[in-house]
């Protein structure tokens, strides 16, 4: 098995640290490893603008897209879902080898 880069996957809910949505809370929908970023439910809520635009004779209608924009994974903790706290997160070989990511402030496995 191959080390995993990050310690927050998806699933997880998440606490954000900075920014407008400070203290905000989500489940994350969406790893992107490669930027290092992470897609979490209600965070970030951004608009885009869309023109309307000609798909072969049909005419796309433009408007207000809304969607949650990625934001850095260094700017969300992990909520441990056992103590409710935002926390770092460790890990726990069991003997097998198994890795368990655990809660540093309770200490409980978090799977
Ligand atoms: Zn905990």
């Amino acid at each position: 098995m191959t080390q995993p880069k990050y310690k927050i996957k998806k699933g997880d809910i998440v606490e954000v640290l900075t920014g407008r949505d400070r203290g905000t809370r989500g489940e994350v929908v969406r790893v992107l490893t490669k930027q290092g970023r992470v897609v979490v439910e209600g965070v970030n809520r951004r608009k885009r603008h869309q023109k309307s635009y000609q798909a072969g004779n049909r005419t796309i209608q433009g408007g207000i897209i809304e969607f949650n924009a990625p934001i850095h994974i260094s700017n969300v903790m992990l909520v441990c879902p056992k103590c409710g706290q935002r926390t770092r997160v460790g890990i726990r070989r069991d003997e097998d080898g198994t890795r368990h990511r655990v809660c540093r402030k309770c200490g409980a496995d978090i799977d």
